[in-house]
């Protein structure tokens, strides 16, 4: 019989490394060859037991899949299709992509944009949808390139590097938030302007209203920082808020949303419904210059999964990381 090599939860704990079979495979009507997956904070927070991102066991890690379709009951795909998967529940109430066989439901599957190799694809995985979900806010509520500075905070990381490069290459004027000096000169490649310390926004909560900076912002840290974004944001500005990197806490006042029209928008990618998925992979395919996303990107092997995910909850990985699950 068929076995796969996978990241396996079995109890509350780190995942740890063991071979599956077809028969262990969850139920679905599509089985997936994946080539590719990625590496996220949901990913770290998993691999490592060190959040409880599994919700039943034993369960697969891995957020986020590029591969083939190898078996469809499904009229929609068919054999050879290249398709990607992120999030729908993959590695919480579903088994995930640390393996190179998995059954998914068809309806969570989006067509590989076909300017997007299946390691491009994963370049941008769950952090980079999450960057255009916000950016595709920012203009929903009408915060243009005209409109002054834009903010992004963690932005050395997944989410935030790909929204720095995104908004800069729609010509927006990006702040980016970090706490690693080091990675200005990696940030300015990607269309950065200027910088502000992670300490500016993240030590203690400012006064309610603060002087008006941002005409958008792009939060992956929530806590002091987002609040401290929202008390700096203009007048009918919108903040894009979508990680808790720092903190999921929320020590705010309502001033700055009723006397300054502030708008705060949640962003979700896991359950984002297929329309919205759809539109914002064909803007990634066409907005993200594939030179910008190769500077974000790194490759690395499917064994070295374990202590990747130690360093992304150390804050030790920069952009983004693409896992070669089929050269294991
Ligand atoms: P990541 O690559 O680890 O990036 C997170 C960045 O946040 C780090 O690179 C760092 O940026 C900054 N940071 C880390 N610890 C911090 C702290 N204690 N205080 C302030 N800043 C800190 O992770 P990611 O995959 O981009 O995810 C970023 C956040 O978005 C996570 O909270 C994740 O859970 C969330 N997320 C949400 C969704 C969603 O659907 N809503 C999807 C994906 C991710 P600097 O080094 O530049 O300071």
């Amino acid at each position: 019989m068929d076995q796969f090599p996978a990241y396996v939860i079995t109890e509350p704990g780190p995942a740890a490394l063991t071979s599956v079979t077809e028969a262990d495979l969850p139920d679905g009507d599509v089985t997936v060859d994946i080539a590719y997956s990625s590496l996220n904070f949901k990913d770290g927070l998993s691999v490592t037991g060190k959040g409880k991102i599994a919700r039943r066991f034993p369960m697969t890690a891995g957020i986020d899949l590029a591969g083939t379709v190898a078996a469809s009951d499904s009229p929609d795909w068919k054999p050879g299709d290249e398709v990607v998967l992120t999030g729908w529940g993959l590695s919480e109430t579903h088994p995930g992509a640390y393996t190179t066989r998995q059954r998914v439901r068809s309806e969570w599957l989006v067509r590989r944009p076909e300017s997007l190799s299946p390691a491009r694809s994963m370049a941008i995985g769950t952090a980079g949808l999450t960057a255009m979900l916000c950016v595709l806010e920012l203009e929903a509520h009408r915060v243009r390139p005209a409109d002054g500075e834009v903010l992004v905070t963690g932005a050395a990381g997944g989410v935030g590097s790909v929204a720095v490069a995104i908004l800069a290459g729609l010509g927006y004027d990006v702040v980016a938030s970090t706490g690693r000096p080091e990675t200005h000169e990696y940030l300015t490649s990607l269309g950065a302007k200027s910088f502000l310390d992670r300490t500016v926004l993240g030590g203690e909560v400012g006064r309610p209203l603060q002087p008006e900076r941002w005409a958008g912002v792009v939060d992956t840290v929530g806590s002091s920082t987002l609040v401290n974004a929202i008390a700096q944001t203009k007048y009918r500005g919108t903040v894009a808020a979508c990680g808790l990197a720092g903190g999921n806490d929320l020590p705010a006042t309502v001033l700055p949303f009723i006397l300054r029209g502030v708008r705060l928008i949640g962003v979700d990618s896991v359950m984002c419904p297929t329309e919205v998925r759809i539109e914002a992979w064909r803007r990634l395919g066409s907005d993200l210059p594939l030179d910008v996303l190769d500077t974000i990107t790194t490759v690395r092997g499917f064994p070295e999964i374990p202590q990747l995910a130690e360093d992304i909850l150390a804050g030790r990985v920069r952009g983004r990381v693409v896992i070669d699950v089929a050269g294991t």
